[in-house]
């Protein structure tokens, strides 16, 4: 099987003043099945720009992204929308629950957006595994920061996604909440087979992944598998 993903001489630039800034500057790499990478970089280095324009979410300036091998560029938004909705799971760091859905609620949107049958089981069997079988009637205020992004880690990996990206999905959590996260995101994310792109700006979670990129100024400037 190919790379799941293929970044090419990606950029993005915007207008600034008389001039442009340089958001992202041809990068590329490519990912295979089942890896989990994490993307590592300062604030401002251009790391959530690139999980938007991997995700689809966003156009790029130059270079294109292909995602199990089409083009994001080529396709049409209702195949783009079928391929995020089925192919691809997302965790932010605000979590971005639905404040009037339960727990349960909200894990089943996605499965039930592409109409999956046996959504409840599916959504109650999810969050049992995250550790919140006792918490499928609680609404989001109702959780604590630690508990809401499990409920949006269920979420995102409910439409069993190919790829799960996550941005920062740790930066509200206290360090032993956060690395409680991390560990199950990435466990969850190999039981699963399935390939992540991790984004985080501490050194520390990104040493867990199987290999690190490093983003300065919209440039990759390392790229290492750990040993
Ligand atoms: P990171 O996630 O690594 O902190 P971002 O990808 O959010 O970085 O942002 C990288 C840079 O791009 C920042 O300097 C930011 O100000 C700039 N930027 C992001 N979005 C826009 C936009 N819509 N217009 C202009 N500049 C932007
Ligand atoms: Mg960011």
């Amino acid at each position: 099987m190919g790379d799941v993903l293929a970044i090419e001489g990606l950029g993005k630039r915007y207008p600034s003043g008389d001039g442009e800034l340089t958001v992202l500057a041809e990068v590329t790499f490519s990912v295979a099945a089942g890896e989990c990478v994490a993307v590592v970089g300062p604030s401002g280095s251009g790391k959530s720009t690139l999980l938007g324009l991997v995700a689809g979410l966003d156009t790029p300036s130059s270079g294109r992204v292909l995602v199990e091998g089409r083009d994001l560029a080529l396709i049409g938004d209702r195949e783009l929308s079928a391929l995020r909705g089925r192919r691809m799971g997302f965790v932010f760091q605000s979590y971005r629950l639905l404040p009037a859905l339960t727990a349960e609620e909200n894990v089943r949107v996605p499965l039930d957006l592409a109409g999956v049958r046996g959504a409840r089981s599916v959504a109650r069997d999810l969050l049992a595994e995250v550790g919140l079988g006792a918490r499928l009637g609680h609404l989001p205020a109702q959780l604590s920061g630690g508990e809401q992004q499990r409920v949006a880690l269920a979420r995102a990996l409910a439409p069993a996604p190919a790829l799960l990206f996550a941005d920062e999905p740790t930066g509200n959590l206290d360090t032993a909440t956060g690395d409680a996260m991390a560990e199950l995101l990435f466990r969850l994310v190999r039981a699963r087979g399935a390939t992540c792109i991790y984004v985080t700006h501490e050194q520390r979670l990104a040493a867990r992944a199987g290999r690190v990129i490093a983003l300065r100024d919209g440039r990759v400037v390392e790229d290492r598998r750990a040993s």
